[in-house]
């Protein structure tokens, strides 16, 4: 943590000290995010890329100087990170560009990027002397949360709204969590959560309010970076949803120019399914956030209240980047044509950025020579029945040849 200065609150600039329990500034409240600094001038003095390269750590703990925990704390042995990248010509070319960049997050421990966040939470519980951790999540926070504590041999308590999928309840459930499916919108879940972890004081992986769960999401840019020897692409596209993810896309970009690892920092494009967008119209009224209803089957990005806004609308203004909505319909078409160009299977949430893209394309933002990286944050097992929505039923033969005939004509198969 010799690299940590300090917590920083994003309304009144106070500073704090870097306590793993630490979560809001006393003074500003749920308008007081606190940032995590770090002391660059020390980090840069004693660390390189080529350190970096001779890293033996697993996943995503060869950023550890740039994360904000102990290195005398004992990790969850869960392999988080090191999620492999692709580039795709078919899939470009489908939505307007030379070709594009893949990351699959589905390959994480519990198939989402929230891996990323939830490893970092168990550590922090640890630290603050804690033995049971508590979220409430769309679906994804939560299993990977619950996956996290199980590897840690700590207690989890997960609060996910009614209209969570089944894959990712069944995912906490193997995991051994406690689970409070609870009869109201991601937002009532969120108070509950907030409400009981305040009255048993359990550990808070609410991404949203704890400062440090952006610092594990950012692991995903700062390893695409290396993974692209630090020649960034153009633009990053990214789902958003609470707003943690961008922010922490963000932040690894902050990190990484100040650091002088990159010369030059991309966009971000930030993509909102249009039933559930607050986050977008925030940016684009540059007004106070608005909670809105949560009508969207990307389930993970319906966040109609999000804690985080704040700083997403901070990260993509930085970036001199946008923020774009798209429809479900266009999200399932996305699941399928992904399947299809890249054998990555993708849930809504995890695909909805390219939506975003082939939009941007077609209005002239993005150009089709630029280079886009677009990360898939979550695996499409978890959601089946989008899946199958998205890209129908088999076909259901009786055991014989001649209605065989028939499907081999009429796919040209023959
Ligand atoms: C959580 C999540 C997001 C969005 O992340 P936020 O930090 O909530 O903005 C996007 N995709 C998937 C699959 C997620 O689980
Ligand atoms: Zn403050």
């Amino acid at each position: 943590m010799h690299y940590v200065k300090g917590l920083v609150c994003i309304s009144c600039q106070k500073n704090y000290a870097p306590e793993p329990d630490r979560y809001l500034c006393s003074s500003c409240g749920e308008n007081g995010l606190l940032d995590v600094e770090y002391d660059y001038s020390l980090l840069q003095s004693e660390w390189s890329p080529e350190q970096l390269q001779s890293s033996t750590a697993p996943g995503h703990w060869r950023y550890l100087p740039l994360l904000p925990v102990d290195p005398a704390t004992p990790r969850p042995p869960l392999r988080v990170g090191g999620t492999p990248l692709y580039h795709n010509r078919a899939l470009g070319e489908e939505l307007g560009l030379q070709e594009i960049i893949i990351k699959d997050e589905g390959l994480n421990p519990t198939a989402s990027l929230k891996d990323r966040a939830s490893s970092l939470a168990v550590v922090k519980a640890r630290e603050a002397g804690n033995n049971t951790i508590s979220c409430s999540s769309t679906g994804n926070a939560a299993s990977s949360l619950a996956g996290s504590a199980a590897a840690s041999g700590l207690k989890a308590v997960i609060f996910v709204p009614e209209r969570a999928p089944g894959g990712k309840v069944a995912q906490l459930m193997i995991f051994g969590a406690r689970v409070i499916s609870v009869q109201g919108s991601y937002s009532d879940t969120y108070e509950l959560s907030a409400a009981s972890i305040d009255r048993w004081h359990w550990y808070n992986r609410n991404a949203a309010i704890n400062p440090y769960l952006m610092e594990g999401k950012k692991t995903a840019v700062l390893e695409l970076a290396e993974q692209l020897n630090w020649q960034m692409p153009d633009w990053i596209v990214l789902t958003v949803g609470d707003g943690c993810t961008i922010a922490g896309a963000g932040k690894a970009l902050q990190d990484l120019r100040e650091l002088d690892f990159i010369t030059r920092k991309p966009r971000l494009l930030g993509v909102q399914a249009a039933g559930c967008a607050p986050i977008t119209r925030a940016w684009q009224q540059e007004a106070e956030l608005q909670v809105c209803a949560e009508d969207s089957l990307a389930d993970s990005i319906a966040v109609g209240n999000p804690r985080n806004w704040k700083k997403a609308v901070r990260a993509v203004r930085d970036s001199g980047g946008i923020m774009i909505n798209v429809e479900d319909e266009e999200i399932l078409e996305m699941m399928k044509l992904l399947g299809r160009k890249s054998g990555i299977f993708g849930e809504p949430a995890g695909v909805a950025g390219l939506a975003g893209i082939r939009r941007a394309v077609k209005a002239g933002i993005i150009q089709p020579r630029e280079k886009v990286a677009v990360i898939i944050t979550g695996n499409g097992l978890k959601d089946i029945d989008s899946a199958r929505q998205a890209a129908g039923e088999p076909y259901s033969l009786a055991p014989e040849i001649e209605a065989m005939e028939e499907v081999v004509c009429k796919e040209g198969l023959d």
